[in-house]
């Protein structure tokens, strides 16, 4: 019973967590509008959290380089289970048009396991709207 409560206030109220792990920026613009009144994402219960100890969802934009992997790898850490992974953007799906570059890595999941690919470049937040909402279903 307890679990199945819990299970319903996971999937009723996500809390979010943004990272970048090395794009242009652009994406994290396009996933900020979520929050302003246009789109108003918090009105379905979904929040923004700044500490990956209270996130349920964590949404990366950009490829990984050298310096951000080890971020990354902690705040996936730190995340409790269950716990997704949404990639917003080309650049975190692939490397997009940082790939080959000295210092990158490649897209994501050359670190963490992604559950959800969002490509785009950038995304529109209609879109990270739309993907939010699936991985939302399938938890
Ligand atoms: S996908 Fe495009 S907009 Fe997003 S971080 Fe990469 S270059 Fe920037």
């Amino acid at each position: 019973m307890i679990q199945r409560l819990f299970r319903l206030a996971h999937k009723k109220s996500p809390w979010i967590l943004t990272y970048n792990a090395g794009g242009c920026n652009g994406c994290d613009i396009e996933l900020l509008g979520l929050f302003n009144p246009r789109y108003d994402i918090e009105r379905f219960g979904i929040l923004q959290q700044a500490s990956p100890r209270h996130a349920d969802i964590l949404i990366c934009t950009g490829p990984v380089t050298i310096k951000t992997r080890p971020y990354l790898e902690r705040i996936y850490e730190q995340i409790p289970s269950p716990k997704h992974v949404l990639v917003v953007g080309s650049c975190g799906c692939t490397g997009g048009i940082f790939k080959n570059a000295y210092n990158v890595l490649g897209g994501i999941d050359q670190v963490i396991p992604v559950d959800l690919y969002l490509p785009g470049c950038p995304c529109r937040p209609e879109a990270i709207f739309n993907a939010v909402q699936t991985l939302i279903d399938r938890l």
